[in-house]
């Protein structure tokens, strides 16, 4: 192990010296082991479990050829990153990005750890990606790309080893191809290898909005908790894919009103409040919402900045920087996407006295009822919506108390606090099983 790596050289115990690190490239997977170092900190972490945590278990790089429609071979990269499987199978989402690199992918399995831990299901975290612009590709050439995917990564899948879900770019049907290839490999239906499918196989009712209605359970929470009411708070949100649009529907529900929203298509701001379900509407049968007709056209920058009470990055990592936190004024953030925020970015947030919910309490939902889904898949019942809708909300307002219960007592900003809840209960798991 380098000395880089060592994590008694990297421990630092703020967001303000997690910022201030000579290592200030935006690298995620930097930034979950700088996060996980400040925690480690408080907690007085063994060394060894200490170092265990900073890395993944395991990680499969696969290499896939797809026979594309004009009868072209082309060949894809891909990955599957098993962090910690120590309170429980591995559990996260495949994504489809372009951009997609192991380090995303390790940052991304990593913060699945740390979520799995912090709302208590018995899980661990995995993450899987796979490097392609599927908005280019045809729906055969994406059934081919996810069945060869399963093809090479399938031997490391299962319900007791890691179970896949629907993640950036990746849906429902995707989930559908996967289930069906293992299932071929195996011999027999295998349902609960992945969460997110189809109700007719295997589904959960909520699962769709989950992760959304996850993140309108926190808003609730935190608004509560600092004196906001929702009844007419303005919300602005970029990224109007799933998360965005159902955490816009449902906190229109609760009495906000969505005054902008932004996706790769561009942003619209609107003072009056958009139509969340119309809107939603719109995205679904165009993919984005350029053409809604409605609202003022704004820059990508200039609707993060743009007035509000609440503020929901519900895209890709990286997105608050230290460039625009000095005017983001928001009264919450609520990080529907994983990592929006860069470390540097925290302390000029907390300073400005914005409530932060971090990413894996605020988008814990959809793994909670993944989790939900994989329950049913074994006892082969199935819940109805209100069982699904009160088990979840238990689950996220318990998860979101914890946090702010931790941060109370040790003084410290919510993002470490989550790290505290999360971490504790991993290494309390690992010390019990005696890895370390
Ligand atoms: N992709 C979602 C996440 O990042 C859900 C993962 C899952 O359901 O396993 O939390």
């Amino acid at each position: 192990m380098s000395e880089t790596h060592s994590p008694t050289r990297r421990r630092l115990i703020d967001l303000a010296s997690i910022g201030a690190s000579s290592d200030s490239e935006n690298n995620p997977f930097r930034i979950t082991q700088r996060q996980l170092d400040a925690a480690a900190g408080i907690l007085h972490l063994d060394p060894a479990i200490h170092e265990l945590l900073s890395w993944p278990l395991r990680e499969l790089h696969v290499t896939l050829p797809v026979r594309m429609d004009d009868g072209s071979v082309k060949i894809f990269q891909g990955f599957r990153v098993q962090y910690n499987d120590a309170r429980g199978p591995c559990k996260g989402g495949i994504r489809f990005h372009i951009d997609e690199t192991i380090d995303t992918v390790r940052a991304l399995a990593a913060w699945m750890t740390w979520k799995c831990s912090l709302v208590d299901i018995p899980l661990g975290g995995a993450k899987g990606g796979i490097i392609c612009d599927p908005r280019r590709m045809t729906a055969g050439e994406l059934e081919r790309l996810s069945r060869a995917y399963v093809r090479q990564v399938g031997h490391a899948l299962g319900l007791e080893k890691d179970v896949a879900a629907p993640d950036v770019n990746t849906n429902s049907q995707i989930m559908a191809w996967m289930m069906d290839e293992f299932s071929f490999m195996r011999g027999y239906n295998e349902f609960g290898v992945v969460t997110g499918k189809p109700l007719a196989l295997g589904g959960s009712v909520g699962r769709e909005d989950a992760t959304g209605r996850g993140v309108s359970l926190t808003v609730r929470e935190a608004a509560k908790h600092i004196g906001l009411n929702l009844d007419g708070a303005r919300v602005v949100i970029q990224g109007f894919g799933n998360v965005g649009s159902w955490s816009a529907t449902l906190l229109q529900e609760m009495g906000c009103k969505i005054v902008g929203v932004g996706d790769i298509s561009g942003a619209l701001y609107n003072a009056n409040g958009f139509d969340a379900p119309a809107l939603q509407k719109h995205c679904r049968a165009n993919q984005v919402i350029e053409g809604f007709g409605q609202g003022d056209k704004l820059s990508m920058t200039e609707l993060l900045e743009s007035p509000c009470d609440i503020l929901i990055p519900a895209a890709l990592e990286n997105q608050i920087t230290v460039t625009n936190a000095p005017r983001l004024k928001p009264r919450i953030l609520a990080e529907a996407a994983n990592g929006p925020t860069t470390p540097d970015a925290d302390p000029i947030l907390q300073a400005n006295g914005v409530y932060v919910i971090p990413d894996f309490l605020c988008n814990a939902g959809g793994v909670t009822v993944s989790y939900f889904e994989m329950v049913q898949n074994a006892y082969d019942f199935y819940w109805d919506l209100p069982t699904v809708h009160k088990s979840l909300e238990l689950k996220m307002v318990d998860a979101f108390h914890a946090v702010q219960t931790m941060a109370e007592r040790y003084k410290v900003h919510t993002r470490i606090a989550a790290y505290l809840v999360a971490v504790n209960r991993v290494a309390e798991a690992v010390r019990l099983r005696g890895w370390a």
